[in-house]
């Protein structure tokens, strides 16, 4: 047990312990707005799979999961739209909307994550023309402090912030996405990609969604998966070799819980996750990092992490390189950046993985990496500072909107007063 906190939880991957007063699961928007009214200190917690504090209210604070509310997804087929709820996830999300013929652009790697949580975080898939999960969101509708209803949509100026947000402005309570006709996608799996020679523009615009990983115990990739429309060209791809069979990210996982490979057709929401809504998406037993730099960097911060290898690879269980399109949101990793997104999956080892992102940190500092707000990092607050141009813009939204700070956490703390 924290100190002095009278609850304690952990998230997904439990290298987080969780400091709460208490834990609250409201099942009406009557009960949420009263535990709003009554708290000094409150944050939301999504599904949870962010791997550090940023969801934490501390031990004074309340802590609010919004599972038992009504899961609302209200899909408007002839605006395609959908409003959804601020505790809905992308699994039933993405079911509903393809019942109704219609699609997300695009997906993280797994779907058991919040709509809410992902977007408040920069949560993103790949692809050189797809933005992040928040791209879609065109209205975000907040709970505050004092009890009202704030609706930001995207005519709003206050927009760029509002929705990749790190839960600091109130609860989101619902979010409307645009969407577009459903559409089908294929997974084509290729091996041993050299980094000597990498075309890395063609490579990561081969197809709607790109993904390359690598285990850094040699330079290049292992694995390329190449996510393709069907209702655009399926480019040649001769620099690797097909799969000849299934592959998990994680070399030597058994791919039994990935989404359906070889080529064969299937619905955009059961492709561009690599992992299936049905099963447990992977062991848990694992520490995330990632970091986003302009495109143009890409071949320089992957040559500058193959020159530390022996340091990264001994903790790494996966390494995934994805490309997402520049954004207006002001605390996205993206913003304003068309984006290369380097992702670790470290072992589960809090210890030995801390030097090594401190590493990693280092040799990318000349491309000016953003973290990912859900990720484990260790970048100072100043650097923060000089790579988010609008961090004075959110931190004025957030004394507009929370002027006693109810919603602002250690972590929040850490961002606005760098
Ligand atoms: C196995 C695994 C795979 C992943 N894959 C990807 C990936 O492919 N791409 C990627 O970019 N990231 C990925 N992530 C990271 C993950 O998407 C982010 O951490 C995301 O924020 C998780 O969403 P969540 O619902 O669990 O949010 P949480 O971790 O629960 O919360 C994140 C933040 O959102 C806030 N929040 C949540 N709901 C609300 C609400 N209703 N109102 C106000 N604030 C709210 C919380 O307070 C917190 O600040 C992965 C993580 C795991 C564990």
């Amino acid at each position: 047990m924290r100190t002095g906190a009278n609850w304690t939880g952990t998230n997904w991957a439990g290298n987080i312990t969780f400091a709460a007063r208490e834990l609250h699961r409201p099942a009406t928007p009557e009960a949420l707005r009263a535990l709003v009214a009554g708290a000094a200190r409150v944050r939301v917690l999504g599904s949870g799979h962010s791997f550090n504090l940023i969801a934490e209210p501390g031990a004074d604070g309340v802590l609010l999961s919004l599972d038992a509310l009504p899961a609302e997804i209200d899909v408007d087929t002839t605006a395609r739209t959908v409003r959804v709820g601020g505790g809905v996830r992308y699994a039933e999300l993405a079911r509903r909307v393809h019942e109704q013929g219609l699609a997300l652009p695009n997906m993280a790697s797994l779907p058991h994550i919040s709509v809410a949580g992902s977007v408040a975080t920069g949560t993103h898939g790949s692809g050189v023309r797809n933005g992040s999960l928040a791209a879609p969101v065109r209205e975000v509708e907040v709970l505050t402090a004092d009890g009202a209803t704030v609706t930001v949509g995207r005519d709003d100026p206050r927009f760029g912030g509002a929705v990749t947000s790190l839960g600091a402005l109130g609860v989101v309570t619902a979010l409307t996405l645009d969407l577009s006709p459903a559409f089908e996608v294929e997974q084509h799996l290729f091996t041993e990609l050299p980094l000597e020679g990498l075309d890395f523009e063609t490579v990561a615009g081969a197809a709607y969604s790109v993904s390359l990983f690598t285990d850094w115990r040699a330079p290049g990739f292992r694995q390329v998966w190449l996510k393709r429309r069907t209702d655009q060209p399926l480019a040649a791809f001769p620099w690797a070799t097909p799969a000849t069979e299934a592959l998990h990210p994680v070399p030597g996982m058994p791919a039994v819980h990935c989404t359906e490979q070889f080529g064969v057709p299937g619905p955009w929401h059961e492709r561009l996750p690599h992992f299936r809504a049905e099963f447990t998406p992977s062991s848990g037993q694992e520490l995330q990092s990632e970091y986003l730099m302009p495109r143009e960097h890409a071949l320089g911060a992957l040559r500058a992490l193959d020159g530390i290898r022996a340091t990264v690879s001994p903790v790494l269980q996966t390494c995934e390189v994805r490309t997402v399109a520049a954004d207006e949101q002001w605390l996205s990793p993206a913003y304003g950046r068309d984006s290369v997104a380097v992702h670790f999956t470290w072992v589960e080892d809090t210890a030995a993985v801390l030097p090594v992102v401190r590493a990693v940190e280092a040799a990318l500092e000349p491309f000016a990496p953003r973290p990912h707000w859900g990720k484990v990092f260790e970048t100072p607050a100043a650097a923060l500072r000089e790579r988010y141009p609008r961090l004075d813009d959110f931190a004025a939204l957030v004394r507009e909107l929370d002027p006693a700070g109810t919603f602002t956490n250690a972590f929040v703390r850490g961002v606005l007063e760098s």
